[in-house]
């Protein structure tokens, strides 16, 4: 069997899988609160209740919210490290590693059903190609799928943490007021749960908004993405539309940047959250919106991920991978 975990700032999630042909089946999972532990081997330990009865495992493999050096991750915003050797030790396993959280997503999604996605553009896919992947939650997560050898291989990056490109007057403004506060203006500021509070503060400049009321700090994103969705507040409403612009303007500098041809995935906790909005042609309109490469990027199949554990998917084909 294989274990296979996905540990964001926020939440963990972790799935027991049984290897197969095509892709691993899932046979328990099991969600905890990241922060509410002293370390990952604790949460391990908890999912133990669960997992023990079906087996033994072979293969742990982990997707962490953050860049993995020398098989060790730092989480942003957690008190703890991740490392490989400590899960080795742990649990006396030999096949263990750590992917970087978005290279696990990229795992998946060639082995995505029709129903776990939704068009945004259905494109050419190529089968020479490249892909990548975006994905806009606690924080902004980028990765390639380059094609080697004729398979697609994820390749992680930190491309959340580049400078964020305002392409208007208004997002111009908005990289000033960025800038007064961080010093610089990156897209994970713009890009994020966080990025719709700073977009919010932004278009409510001198104005009120009553939408927030009563809101735990982490539920402000999705009251923000809910009055926008609803049009209850008009301000509300332009943050998440700057918000869909600078995501379909991103994910088209990804595109670009890997010549994804085969495919540019959007994953991640917020776009299932406001799909309507990235439906209705904001985000196609700025992906696209980059001549003279416009008809590349018009050809480009865009799709919103919409199961929550792709990631810990794309973890279980990593894991199958290390022992077949
Ligand atoms: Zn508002």
């Amino acid at each position: 069997m294989i274990l296979s975990g996905d540990v964001g700032g926020t939440k963990t999630l972790l799935g027991v899988f049984e290897p197969a042909a095509s892709r691993p089946r899932l046979v328990t999972t099991a969600s905890y609160v990241t922060n509410a532990y002293h370390s990952f081997t604790d949460i391990l330990d908890e999912f133990d209740r669960v997992a023990a009865q079906h087996g033994t495992i072979d293969a742990v493999v982990v997707g962490v919210a953050g860049p993995v050096i020398g098989g060790v991750s730092r989480l942003t915003n957690i008190s703890w490290d991740i490392s490989a050797a400590e899960i080795r030790t742990h649990r006396g396993i030999r096949h263990v590693e750590l992917l970087n959280d978005l290279e696990a997503i990229a795992n998946s999604v060639e082995l995505l059903t029709g129903d776990e996605v939704a068009v945004l553009q259905p494109g050419v896919s190529r089968t020479d190609g490249n892909g990548a992947v975006i994905a806009a939650g606690t924080g902004l997560g980028q990765a390639y799928l380059h094609r080697v050898n004729g398979r697609m291989r994820p390749v992680p990056s930190e491309g959340g943490h580049a400078d964020y490109a305002a392409r208007t007057d208004r997002e111009i403004e908005f990289v000033r007021m960025l800038r007064e506060q961080f010093g610089r203006a990156e897209v994970e500021q713009v890009l994020s749960g966080p990025g719709l509070i700073n977009l919010h503060r932004f278009t409510h400049r001198g104005g009120e908004c009553d939408m927030l009321a009563g809101a735990a700090s982490h539920e402000l994103p999705a009251r923000i993405s809910q009055a926008g969705l609803t049009g209850r507040c008009q301000q509300c409403a332009e943050a998440l539309r700057m918000f869909v612009s600078a995501y379909g303007a991103e994910a088209g500098n990804l595109a670009l940047r890997a010549v994804a041809t085969s495919g540019l995935y959007v994953g991640g906790g917020i776009a299932p959250k406001i799909l309507p909005a990235l439906q209705t042609g904001t985000f196609m309109d700025a992906f696209v919106a980059k001549e003279p490469m416009r008809e590349l990027l018009e050809r480009v199949p865009v799709k919103v991920i919409l199961n929550p554990e792709a990631g810990l998917i794309g973890a279980a084909v990593h894991a199958q991978s290390l022992i077949a």
